[in-house]
C-alpha cells in the first residue's frame, strides 16, 4: 500500500496535469456510474491527506472550489489500486515523479525499472504515442482524460463523490498529515499521550497520524531508538513530538523524490547484503545508479534476521495490529517517560541523501 509521500505526489501530478482545464470523466468499468456528473467540468486541483487523494471539480473555471456547487472525487488506493497517466510530453511533470512506464497497445514495458503500482501510480511516456488512442482496460474505474493527456484509475478502495461537507468530514475523521502545511503536531503528541496503546500500533491509526504506513512506522521507532511496544501515555511530549520532526523531512524527501530512505549516509554501506524479500520493498528509480540503493535505503523495514546497521544484532519482526513490526532489540530499548530526546536527536543529522546536505 503506498504511503502518504505517495499520494502527494499524486495529487501534484493531477494538478500538474489538469488543474484549472476542463475535462471528461467516465467510467469504463461501470462501477463509478458517478463520474458522469462531473463530466466536462473543471478540474480545480487535487491534494492529499494522509492516503487519501481528493480531487475537486467546479462546473466552471470562474466557480470557486468554496462555492456549494463544487465536488470532489476521493479516491483511497487501498493494497491494488494505481494510477496510469499518459499524455504529451512533461504532462504531469511525468519525468519528475519517477520512472515511466510505456503502455502499448497491451503491451507494456518498463522505463528505468520502476516499480509502478508498487508504488501506487504508473506513468506512461506516451510522448511519441497517440495517447488519446489509449484504450482504457476494462477494470478501469475512472479515467479522466484533459486536453494534454489522461489518468486512469484502477482497483482502489474507494472512489466517491463527496460535496464540500462529506470533504470536511473527510479531514476531521484523520490525524495530522506530517506533509500538510496545516497540519498541527500538538494533536498528534496529544492523542499519542493520552493512549494507552503502543506507539507501533498508533503510528499506523490514520486518526492520530495521517500517512504513515509501515516503512515510516518501522524506520521512524528506529531512528527515535524507540521499543514498538511501549504506550502512549509512557511517553513524554518531547519524545511524541520529536517523531513528528523526524518524519517532516522524511517524508518530504519522499514527496519529492519517490523514495523513502531513512537510513544515514554512514550507516548504508555497513551490511548492503540484502534479499529481496517482497515486491513491496520496491521503489520508483530503484535501477537508477544515482540513488539510494534500495538495500542501503532502510534500518529495519523488511530487515528480519539480518544484522543491524548499528549493533549488529539481529532485526527482529512480528505482528502488531495486523502488520509486521520491525525493530532493533538492542538499539530500540527506549520506553521510560524520563528518556530523554535530546541526546542524539536524529532529525538533527539527518542528511538528504541527494546531495548530502543538512536539510
Ligand atoms: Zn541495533
Amino acid at each position: 500500500m503506498p504511503e502518504g509521500h505517495t499520494v502527494h505526489r499524486l495529487a501534484s501530478a493531477l494538478t500538474a496535469g489538469f488543474g484549472g482545464r476542463r475535462v471528461r470523466t467516465s467510467s469504463p468499468q461501470g462501477r463509478f456510474p458517478d463520474a458522469a456528473s462531473i463530466d466536462g467540468w473543471v478540474l480545480a486541483g487535487a491534494e492529499a491527506a494522509g492516503k487519501q487523494l481528493l480531487i475537486a471539480f467546479t462546473p466552471e473555471e470562474s466557480v470557486d472550489v468554496s462555492d456549494p456547487v463544487a465536488r470532489w472525487v476521493r479516491v483511497h488506493l487501498g493494497l491494488y489500486g494505481s494510477w496510469t497517466f499518459a499524455g504529451e510530453e512533461g504532462f504531469a511533470l511525468a519525468h519528475a515523479i519517477g520512472a515511466p512506464r510505456v503502455r502499448i497497445g497491451e503491451r507494456e514495458t518498463r522505463q528505468g525499472g520502476g516499480s509502478g503500482a508498487a508504488d501506487g501510480y504508473d506513468l506512461h511516456d506516451a510522448a511519441t504515442e497517440d495517447w488519446r488512442r489509449l484504450v482504457p482496460r476494462p477494470t478501469t474505474r475512472l479515467r479522466i482524460a484533459g486536453p494534454h493527456g489522461l489518468a486512469d484509475l484502477t482497483g482502489p478502495t474507494a472512489c466517491e463523490i463527496l460535496d464540500a461537507e462529506g470533504r470536511a468530514a473527510v479531514l476531521e475523521r484523520l490525524g495530522p498529515d506530517p506533509l500538510r502545511q496545516d497540519a498541527d503536531p500538538d494533536r498528534f503528541v496529544e492523542r499519542v499521550r493520552r493512549s494507552r496503546t503502543s506507539i507501533g500500533v498508533l503510528l499506523m491509526n490514520q486518526e492520530i497520524i495521517a500517512g504513515v504506513g509501515n516503512i515510516y512506522r518501522a524506520e521512524a521507532l528506529f531512528r527515535a531508538r524507540l521499543d514498538p511496544f511501549v504506550p502512549g501515555k509512557d511517553l513524554t511530549a518531547g519524545t511524541v513530538r520529536g517523531i513528528w520532526d523526524d518524519l517532516v523531512p522524511l517524508m518530504r524527501y519522499g514527496a519529492r523524490t519517490g523514495r523513502i530512505v531513512t537510513t544515514e549516509p554512514e550507516h548504508r554501506e555497513i551490511e548492503a547484503v540484502i534479499q529481496e524479500r517482497t515486491r513491496a520493498t520496491r521503489q520508483n528509480g530503484d535501477d537508477d545508479p544515482s540513488v539510494v540503493p534500495r538495500e542501503q535505503s532502510f534500518y529495519t523495514y523488511h530487515r528480519q534476521t539480518l544484522p543491524c546497521r548499528l549493533c549488529g544484532t539481529a532485526i527482529r519482526s512480528t505482528e502488531l495490529a495486523g502488520r509486521t513490526v520491525f525493530w532493533c532489540p538492542r538499539c530500540q530499548t527506549r520506553r521510560s517517560r524520563r528518556a530523554s530526546w535530546t541526546t542524539e536527536h536524529p532529525a538533527a543529522a539527518w542528511a538528504d541523501p541527494q546531495d548530502g546536505q543538512l536539510r
